[in-house]
Formats: structure tokens, C-alpha cells, sequence
């Protein structure tokens, strides 16, 4: 999607920092981030939020992909907690699907 952040940042033309990619997903440091490592998973396709994510391949992938981004790239061995906000009501504000890994630190409920 052409006016899309995330979309930008998978294909390079945003800058980030990133922690892994392959053919179908991306992974970046957040830029605001919320815990000693805060990092967003996202597949290279555009996909606008949860909601309209139907393909059951496709979410398996993308969240086969942010376990092993989280265990054997990121190394969060004492654990990590994974959040996905859906739509406004959820917190949402950049709206191409997202998965915030966060770890480093115990993390209260
Ligand atoms: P969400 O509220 O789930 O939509 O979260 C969007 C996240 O994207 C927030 O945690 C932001 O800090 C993060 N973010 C926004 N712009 C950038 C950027 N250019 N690079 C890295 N992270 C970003
Ligand atoms: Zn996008």
C-alpha cells in the first residue's frame, strides 16, 4: 500500500532498525519503546489490522515467525510478552498488522 508506514519501512524507503527479515515478514526495533527490548513483527503484505487478517496461513506464519524471533534472534530467554492492538478501541494507531514483542524486564499483568 503506497501510503503506508510499515509498508514503507519492509520495502526500505523508511529507515529502521532491523532485527530480522525474510521473504514474508520484517522486524524492527519500535521507535518508542515500551520495555528494554520492543521490537514489531509485521508481514511484508498489507494488511490493515487483525480484523481483516482471514487467512489462517497467513497468521500462523506471522506468529511462527515472531516465536522464533523472540526465542533464537532476540535471545529472551527469561520470556516475553506478545500484544497485538486491533483498531482504535484497541490502541491501534499505525494501521498495517503488527506484532509487539517485549521483553528485558518482568513485565506486570
Ligand atoms: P500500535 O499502537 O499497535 O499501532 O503501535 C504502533 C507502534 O509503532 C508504536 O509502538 C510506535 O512507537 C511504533 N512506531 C511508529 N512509527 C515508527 C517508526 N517509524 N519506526 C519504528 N516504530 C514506529
Ligand atoms: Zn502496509
Amino acid at each position: 500500500m503506497s501510503d503506508c508506514l510499515f509498508c514503507k519501512i519492509a520495502a526500505g524507503e523508511i529507515p529502521s532498525s532491523k532485527v530480522y527479515e525474510d521473504d514474508d515478514v520484517f522486524a524492527f526495533k519500535d521507535i518508542n519503546p515500551k520495555a528494554p527490548t520492543h521490537v514489531l513483527v509485521i508481514p511484508k503484505i498489507h494488511v490493515a489490522t487483525l480484523s481483516d487478517a482471514k487467512d489462517p496461513a497467513l497468521l500462523g506464519m506471522l506468529m511462527s515467525r515472531v516465536q522464533y524471533i523472540a526465542d533464537e534472534v532476540l535471545e529472551l530467554e527469561s520470556g516475553y510478552r506478545v500484544i497485538t492492538n486491533v483498531r482504535e478501541g484497541g490502541g491501534q494507531i499505525v494501521f498495517h498488522l503488527h506484532v509487539h514483542i517485549l521483553g528485558g524486564k518482568s513485565l506486570p499483568f
